[in-house]
């Protein structure tokens, strides 16, 4: 571009200190984008692409978006993991400047997207950074809308693994890292982020990756001593001792580089990240991605987040409540003292008055946690301080509801509830009712604020009326009775005469400009009149963009006081939502104890019961950790054995959230982890099989699991041969029972009848069953768990239930009589009859695996000479047969 024309040498300069970008380039009422961005840019966002200078051997290739219409657009491209750059122009274009100063004000990146036409109100935006040293792996996590900041260090074996877990469960929109750590980037997304396809080349161009971007920075942002210093200086603080982080250089790095990110892309003061949370990842009951997926807490399978458990509980009413609710969901909590301070809050709170008066007030209550994260980033408008103000106006209330409240949890919060009536006044005062959406169009700040600003309107507003009498006067003098006195933004004020009248127009009268059917003029006087209210006009938005500029950042001040009423709000929000809920579905407090007794009376599935047409069937549970620690649940096809399994693990989860149970009692311990494995689950996306999958899961759970576990195999060893699958299940449930430190409380529903044969012989094993009958040819469910195993899976009358053909199901009817009956057969040592001999072979060794497993120590009593044997020998050759047998 040797003849750029100095706006575009002004653009290729700033564009070279955005790379990785897509430069927005302020040119009036559009945002212009020019070469490989404009051709992103109307690829993605569908628009004409034109050209600069087209009449040149390299024409410029361009297209734009209307500044007004610009945020609908930046959101479609970061939505695709673009990164946007917005120029403006900095200063007012006057007489005899060509060129206005322009600068890059903000990046917007999908981390750090926080508008609110990007932004779902329920949802955290987190932007991860992630720093790495050997085997320690440092992460932080912000969320840049409200000012929540947390990190953690993860170390030692496995190390990669739990860093993975981490960020699936964080699920950020972006991850940074840095540069030279390009081995990291494969980790973050699975394989998507192994195909080349970051952009580390620093071209807009590189394909933008759908599940959460991520960006390699310069080596520099995750610099140590500067990210230590960074921080200090942020904060404000002599060290990080306070935040937990001081001996922790990895989390130290990526927090540092965290901070360094935002406060770069926003260019703004990011004061409302106060605080740095240090996390341990197994500080809470950990539910790792596939747990969350398999009991379908925030995702169902069908895609219906209404069907979950988090969709059956989020009853709240702000958008900060819902959040809060959510990261409980995600992390449940360990500590007892902090559960049971939600419960007697919620226990006050199942009182309808209370609940319902506070719930009212915080209908109205906006999201202060994200209007105090706009007013730190200089984003805030008007209308955001009216919301502002409209949410706090409810906090005197508020607090006289909560004011006889018992529970210490309630007090703390309106301890934290600050009414500052001084800057709801403030507010009052300052900001008119209906400001407009941009403070360019005038008449944001309230009459009576600002001296010169009211002197200003009234010279503005006095200049008009004087120009509107000036109209009157002038149809008097020259007697034509169309004439107007009008204003447009080109010409500013003029006379306008009818062509038919021009003869008439006085010798005053200097001609302006010239339509088809008029002429328009001006005089000495109009001209006088016209610059007091021009000038006017022009101060008086100057002022209030200035007035309004203070006002935020007296409001800024007290960012402190603001984010712990949020806090606090939100808190109640969900206190109130989980009381709600309590009082809807019928829930009842927890017992949660020191034994190691789960023990639910009448428990149900809440989603389950939420879903049902029909009346859900409540069971009993029992497990502890010696006499009742692996129930083997076996029963017919749609009995309700997934749905058993799940209740539990769904009671125990909302207990730890510090919510009440669908049950009508329930005694339970603190649980550290729940593990799920369900069958048959495949994972094509990253290349592993059925199988492979479950066994890998299958391998972490009885590599980690602690007897303060939960583990639900569902359907284990389905995906591979019968006798494979069978052996590995057996195998799997004898480890977890025999092994002291992994016995962690089982359950494990199966279809193989053959493993109910282990509650017969392990200690600790308990048999279950979901019964069903038959009526009529039909099958019958009573979704009962009672002790004892199935006799049958009802398989073919499930079929049938289904729709398949009656033909099928009479063949199968046939089939399965035939295989009964040389089931028996094989004890009476006959023949099968009518049966292939592969068949046969299969279902005699099916018959019981006991008989196989045991088969070595029959064949030695078989051979023992008993009447060789002396007393020792005897005992001893029984003491080893005792070892043997399983
Ligand atoms: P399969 O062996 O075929 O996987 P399953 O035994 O695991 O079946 P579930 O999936 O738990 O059966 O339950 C099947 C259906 O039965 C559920 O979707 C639900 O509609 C109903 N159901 C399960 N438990 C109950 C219950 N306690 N009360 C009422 N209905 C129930």
């Amino acid at each position: 571009m040797d003849n750029a024309t100095p706006m575009l040498r002004q653009y290729l300069e700033i564009k070279k200190q955005y790379p990785g970008t897509i430069l927005f380039f302020r040119l009036g009422d559009f945002y212009e984008m020019f070469n490989e961005d404009a051709l992103i840019g109307s690829r993605e966002l569908e628009i004409t692409l034109t050209a600069r200078q087209k009449e040149s051997a390299n024409p410029i290739p361009m297209c734009g978006v209307p500044y007004h219409a610009a945020p609908g657009y930046i959101s479609r491209l970061v939505n695709k993991g673009y990164r946007v750059a917005i120029c403006e122009q900095t200063e007012a274009p006057a007489k005899g400047v060509k060129l206005v100063r322009r600068e890059v004000v903000r990046v917007i990146t999908p981390g750090t997207a926080i508008d609110s036409q990007l932004v779902d109100p329920k949802e955290t935006i987190y932007l991860a950074a992630v720093s790495n040293d050997r085997d320690k792996y440092g992460i932080a996590l912000l969320d840049l809308s409200t000012g929540g900041f947390e990190a953690t260090q993860i170390a030692g074996q496995d190390s990669l693994a739990k860093v993975n877990e981490l960020l699936g469960n964080y699920a950020p929109r972006e991850i940074i890292f840095p540069m030279s750590a390009q081995q990291l980037a494969s980790v973050f997304s699975g394989n998507s982020l192994a195909q080349g396809t970051l952009p580390s080349d620093h071209s807009a161009t590189s394909a933008p990756l759908l599940q959460g971007s991520s960006t390699p920075v310069d080596d520099l942002f995750f610099h140590l001593a500067d990210s230590r210093s960074n921080l200090v200086a942020h904060f404000g603080t002599k060290d990080l001792s306070a935040f937990g982080v001081d001996e922790k250089d990895e989390a130290v790095r990526a927090a540092g580089a965290c901070l360094r990110y935002a406060r770069e892309t926003q260019k703004a003061a990011i004061e409302h990240i106060s605080d740095l949370k240090y996390f341990e990842t197994n500080d809470c009951l950990v539910l790792d991605a596939v747990t969350l997926r398999n009991l379908e807490i925030f995702d169902s399978r069908t895609g219906d987040k209404r069907l979950t458990l988090f969709g059956v509980i989020d009853e709240t009413v702000t958008g900060m409540g819902s959040r809060l609710l959510r990261v409980w969901f995600a992390r449940p909590s360990i500590k007892r003292s902090e559960i049971q301070t939600r419960l007697a809050a919620i226990s006050e709170l199942i009182e309808p008055m209370l609940r319902q008066k506070v719930r009212f007030l915080l209908k109205e209550v906006a999201d202060l946690e994200r209007l105090t994260g706009k007013i730190n980033l200089a984003t805030a408008t008007a209308r955001d301080l009216l919301a502002l103000n409209r949410s706090l106006k409810q906090t005197p209330e508020i607090n006289a509801g909560l004011a006889d409240a018992a529970s210490l949890l309630l007090q703390v919060l309106t301890e934290n509830i600050f009414e500052l009536p001084e800057i709801r006044e403030y507010i009052d005062r300052a900001i008119a009712d209906e400001p407009p959406v941009s403070l360019a169009d005038g008449g944001t700040i309230r009459d009576g604020f600002n001296a010169e600003l009211d002197e200003l309107r009234s010279i503005s507003r006095s200049g008009k009326q004087t120009i509107a009498s000036f109209e009157e006067r002038e149809k008097e003098r020259t007697g034509i009775g169309n004439l107007k006195v009008r204003f447009n933004n080109v010409f500013g004020y003029y006379i306008e005469i009818t062509k038919g009248n021009l003869a008439n127009a006085p010798d005053d009268y200097e001609r302006k400009q010239t339509l088809a059917n008029a002429e328009r003029f001006t005089t000495p006087e109009l001209k006088e009149w016209e610059s007091k209210v021009l000038g006017a006009e022009e101060q008086i938005i100057k002022i209030e963009a200035e007035q309004f500029n203070l006002i935020r950042l007296r409001i800024r001040e007290e960012t402190k006081r603001l984010q712990a009423t949020a806090r606090a709000l939100a808190t109640l929000d969900t206190l109130c939502a989980l009381a709600e809920v309590a009082s809807k579905r019928d829930l009842v407090c927890p017992v949660l104890h020191d034994s190691d007794e789960i023990e639910i009376k009448n428990g149900r599935h809440p989603v389950v019961e939420a879903s049902l047409n029909s009346e859900f069937i409540p069971n009993d549970m029992y497990l502890n950790n010696s006499t009742d620690r692996l129930l083997i649940i076996t029963g017919a096809n749609m009995g309700g054995k997934s749905t058993v399994l799940r209740q539990i693990a769904l009671i125990q989860i909302l207990a730890q959230v510090g919510s009440f149970v669908p049950a009508t009692s329930a005694k339970l311990p603190i649980l550290d982890r729940i593990w799920t494995r369900v069958g048959a689950s495949d994972d094509l996306a990253s290349g592993r099989s059925t199988f492979m999958v479950e066994m890998t899961e299958t391998a972490a759970i009885l590599h980690n699991a602690t007897p303060r576990s939960l583990i639900l195999l569902d359907e284990i060893g389905r995906g591979t041969s019968t006798f494979d699958g069978l052996s590995i299940a057996w195998a799997v449930a004898e480890y977890i029972h025999n092994s002291p430190e992994h016995s962690a409380k089982t359950l494990f529903a199966t279809h193989y009848h053959e493993l109910t044969e282990l509650a017969e012989n392990l200690s600790g094993a308990k048999n279950y069953q979901l019964t069903a009958t038959e009526k009529d040819g039909d099958v019958v469910f009573l979704h009962k768990l009672q002790k004892g195993k199935a006799s049958k899976s009802y398989g073919i009358a499930v079929g049938k239930l289904a729709g398949l053909p009656p033909k099928i199901i009479e063949r199968a009817k046939e089939v399965l009589e035939k295989l009964e009956k040389y089931e028996l057969a094989v004890f009476a040592d006959e023949k099968p009859a009518g049966l292939g001999k592969a068949a046969a072979q299969r279902v005699a060794s099916q018959v019981s695996l006991f008989a196989i497993a045991n088969e070595g120590v029959v064949d030695q009593l078989r051979a023992l000479n008993v009447e060789s044997l002396s007393e020792t020998g005897a005992k001893e050759i029984l003491a080893e047969m005792k070892r043997r047998i399983v």
